[in-house]
């Protein structure tokens, strides 16, 4: 076995796809058309119905996803947003960005989503424009609880699912219970561009359009900018034909995640490290992340080894230094807990039964 370069080896995972992805970028090239045209108006109609929501918009990024969903969801200045403190910081970004509030929530200790009576203190405690729901590590959050408090309080429901792409509960998918949801596809997402790209996905007609024209200058018309908050953050076409040839793949990329997280289930034992909880069709196995006490030993050990290895992530928020203090938190004791301990295993679809053995081999044999 050759040595493992990466968590998610992404030259493995587009190599077999060289011949589909040449032909992209020859149409690509003949056809002369750069930004927003045909590749991506068929990728948003494609994506919309893999993810069972009536549209979807391709934009530049997931962060950018965000802040365009807070604006279409009308959250201005100086409003209050919910959200957790432990998902790697791209909420608090876009909130940053239009100068709302975020308010953290914090997270149940068994999947590390929102806490649902968490938020629902939080409402009560505050006024609350929106709530923004990650789905961390690709499984769902326990979004028909949130859903539900978010409707009986009258507040805006965004999901980002920018790590559970076809995440599915009940027969609906990541991305159809918000009012809005976001998306990524930074290469070593579960559905990844050959560079940046991000979409929203929503089922109702106004809101739909008021996105679209958001995210190219607040347009109502070439060159009539009329939308407060418009700004530039479109999706290429080249990027939207790469979508394209990877989509149909995503089902079976996701189904070979959830055996490698089973497989890490059946081999890995040690008394100092907690399993994440195992996957259903709620979870896409985006990355598999472990729990430790002596994290820095376990690290240190696995870099000796050299197994690969991440922290998802170690810093919360509301701590991150450009935010200077600004968006303290009330105490947040499991995602405080979580930052200290969290550790990524590698996890990609093209990884063999072989390699998850060889690495569940190095953490057992870790001597704490
Ligand atoms: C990657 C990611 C984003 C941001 O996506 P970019 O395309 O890198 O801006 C947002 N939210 C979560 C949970 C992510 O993992």
């Amino acid at each position: 076995m050759k040595p493992l370069k990466a968590i998610n080896d992404l030259f493995r995972h587009n190599e077999p796809l060289e011949p589909e992805i040449s032909k992209v970028f020859q149409d690509f090239l003949a056809r002369g058309w750069y930004v927003l045209g045909a590749e991506v108006t068929a990728f948003e109609r494609e994506f919309a119905a893999y993810c069972g929501t009536e549209y979807a918009l391709g934009v530049a990024n997931g962060t950018d996803a965000l802040e365009l969903a807070l604006r279409t969801a009308g959250v201005e200045a100086g409003d209050r947003v919910a959200l957790v403190a432990n998902a790697g910081g791209y909420g608090t970004f876009a909130v940053n960005a239009i100068g709302a509030v975020p308010v953290y929530v914090d997270v149940d200790a068994f999947s590390l989503n929102m806490d649902v009576l968490a938020l629902e203190r939080a409402l009560q405690a505050s006024s609350i424009s929106a709530i923004i729901v990650t789905h961390l590590y690709g499984r769902l959050a326990n979004i028909e609880e949130i859903s539900r408090l978010a409707r009986d309080k009258g507040v805006k429901l965004i999901e980002d699912c920018a790590q559970a792409h076809g995440a599915l509960r009940d027969g609906k998918k990541a991305g159809s219970w918000g009012d809005l949801a976001t998306f990524s596809f930074y290469p070593t997402k579960n559905l990844g561009a050959l560079g940046d790209g991000g979409a929203l996905t929503m089922n109702a007609p106004d809101v739909a359009e008021r996105a679209k024209q958001l995210r190219q200058y607040g347009w109502t018309q070439k060159y009539r900018s009329t939308v407060i908050g418009g700004r530039n953050s479109r999706l290429d076409e080249v990027q939207a034909a790469i979508l394209r040839v990877k989509l149909p793949y995503l089902d079976r990329w996701n189904a070979r995640r959830r055996a490698i997280f089973d497989l890490y289930g059946k081999l890995l034992r040690h008394p100092q490290i907690t399993l994440p909880a195992p996957c259903g069709p709620d979870h896409v196995g985006h990355l598999y992340v472990i729990r430790c006490g002596q994290r820095d030993s376990l690290s240190a050990h696995l870099r000796t080894m050299q197994v690969p290895h991440d922290i998802h992530f170690p810093v919360p928020d509301h701590r991150q230094e450009m935010f200077n203090g600004r968006f303290a938190a009330d105490i947040l004791p499991v995602t405080e807990s979580a930052c200290n301990e969290v550790l990524t295993l590698p996890c990609f679809p093209e990884m063999t039964d072989e390699e998850v053995e060889w690495v569940s081999q190095h953490v057992n044999q870790w001597e704490a």
